[in-house]
């Protein structure tokens, strides 16, 4: 490409013509903008560098602020709050059957993302970070091809360095038919109607969250899952509390059993199963969400023009400084593998923008914690039982009951628990997990023992407020150490 204005080295973002297009010159490209690109850019705006952020979609914040974290969680506030009224009747407080107006509550979640992509976008534009909306495709390892939604010319960004935050999509699968009542978790998140019969393909995360939204909406919810568990990755103690709580919110939990012809007809979406729980006749759902997990858009950005490799999958291999094969290009969050999950996204954005600003940054994180914000929520960080098995790796464990918590007993929700995992020899701790409400919020202080290489008797001897479900993390340290007075004495 030939520049008709000389532009070289590139000491800020700069827009000119070449070869009859618009080229917006800059140090840094950021391609994508959810959690881990926008925090990438403006990381880097931060540091000084010059930075273009493109995005296909209107509003910045990617999968998690418009159609993913924090939408669903929108949702799941509402009807745990419902859900919580409800449960007051047993303490003598009734209010009566909930009038849900689904088309307010859609409005209210909307609101709720609004504010905070508007938000995103007046910082974007306070660090003078430069947004471009438009489907992004290397052209070769220094520029990008962006085409407007709009049908306008496409704009070319030159870059020095650029950093690939283009996430993933969720996955479908190839026996199920195009029909409106079929959906995907964004579909899902629309609310466009209350099913009476709804069918979740998955039992992951993503699928039970919006089983429990739909559920306390009064939709009759039936749950399919190949594996013989639910949510992978937590540990089976946590999930049966789970599991006991819902037993009446679900009509069927199909463990080891997968939809395996799927049927859009007048009357519904005819499903036929197979498998240990399969029903002997096939069944007819007015909604289904497919929830079978989360594919990245490796191939949607001809990354390998670029010079980038991509995976079979999709994905792009990076090392610990978030460095792709290409030298001056970097990758961060979904896009770059498991866990799939914003905040790993953001810390790696940073650890990225870090670099291309000429730092030496790495992303070395102890524990990555996973939250499925259910009800009861159930939280997991560092190692897990399940995963020390698979291992082989040492470990002792601590369990707090919350019956013997005050403050569980006070909420009315003692069904929880908290489980601490230790190194046998040094007491260090190596992992933990909390199944019960706030469980979210709760395993925050076990991330930060985890970082901080905190051992039980930190844990047990640092003093928390009372009455908390916080202690519940305290007490299985002090239960792990034998001097826990709040149990019953350990057997001698
Ligand atoms: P994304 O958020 O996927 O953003 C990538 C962006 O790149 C998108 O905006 C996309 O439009 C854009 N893009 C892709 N290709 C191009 C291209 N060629 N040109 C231009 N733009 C492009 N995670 C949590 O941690 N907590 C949760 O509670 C949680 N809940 C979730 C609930 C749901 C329903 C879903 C679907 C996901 C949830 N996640 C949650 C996962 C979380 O949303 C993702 O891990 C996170 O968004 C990944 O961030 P990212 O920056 O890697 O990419």
């Amino acid at each position: 490409m030939t520049a008709q204005n000389a532009f070289s080295p590139i000491a800020g973002t700069a827009e000119f013509t070449a070869d009859g297009e618009t080229v917006l010159a800059c140090q840094l490209l950021v391609l994508g903008a959810g959690p881990g690109g926008y925090s990438a850019a403006f990381r880097a705006s931060d540091l000084g560098i010059a930075t273009v952020l493109v995005d296909q979609r209107p509003t910045l914040g990617g999968v998690c602020l418009n159609v993913g974290c924090i939408p669903s969680k929108a949702l799941l506030h509402t009807m745990a709050v419902v859900d919580a009224a409800n449960a007051l009747s047993a303490q003598g407080i009734a209010f009566g059957a909930p009038q849900i107006d689904a088309t307010k509550l859609a409005a209210h979640k909307d609101a709720v993302v609004k504010k905070l992509t508007d938000g995103l976008a007046a910082m974007a534009k306070a660090r003078k970070v430069r947004v471009i909306q438009g489907t992004g495709r290397f052209r070769d390892p220094h520029h990008l091809e962006v085409a407007a939604a709009d049908g306008d010319a496409p704009k070319i960004v030159r870059f020095e360095s650029a950093i690939i935050a283009a996430g993933s999509e969720a996955a479908t699968l190839p026996f199920v038919p195009s029909d409106p009542r079929i959906v995907d978790s964004t579909g899902a998140l629309e609310l466009r109607a209350v099913p009476k019969k709804m069918l979740v393909l998955g039992g992951g995360i993503i699928g039970l969250e919006m089983a429990t939204v739909y559920s306390v909406l009064g939709a009759r919810v039936d749950v399919v899952e190949m594996l013989d568990g639910l949510m992978p990755g937590a540990d089976r103690d946590l999930v049966a509390v789970w599991q006991k709580m819902n037993a009446s919110r679900f009509d069927r939990i199909m463990l080891k059993t997968k939809a395996v012809a799927i049927d859009a007809k007048l009357d519904g979406i005819h499903v036929e199963f197979a498998g240990e729980a399969a029903p002997e006749q096939p069944q007819r759902y007015d909604l289904i969400l497919v929830a079978v997990g989360r594919q990245p858009n490796g191939k949607r950005i001809a990354a390998e023009k670029a010079g980038v490799d991509i995976s079979d999958k999709g994905f792009i291999a990076v090392d610990r400084q978030m460095r792709t094969n290409a030298h001056h290009i970097y990758a961060i969050g979904d896009i770059v593998g498991e866990p799939m999950l914003a905040h790993k996204a953001v810390h790696q954005g940073h650890v990225a923008a870090e670099n291309a600003a000429g730092g030496k940054s790495f992303f070395d994180a102890r524990q990555i914690p996973s939250v499925a914000y259910t009800d009861p929520e159930i939280a997991w960080t560092g190692l897990t039982e399940q995963d020390a098995k698979a291992r082989n790796v040492a470990f002792k464990k601590a369990v707090f009951p919350w019956v013997a918590s005050g403050r569980a007993l006070a909420n009315g929700r003692a069904e929880g628990l908290t489980k601490l995992l230790f190194d046998p020899e040094t007491h260090r701790l190596l992992g933990g997990a909390i199944v019960g409400t706030h469980a979210g919020d709760l395993i925050a202080e076990i991330c930060l023992g985890l970082e901080l290489g905190a051992d039980a008797t930190d844990i047990g001897r640092t003093i928390l407020p009372h009455p908390t479900l916080s202690e519940t993390i305290g007490m299985s340290a002090e239960a792990f150490e034998g001097v826990c007075t709040d149990l019953l004495p350990a057997s001698r």
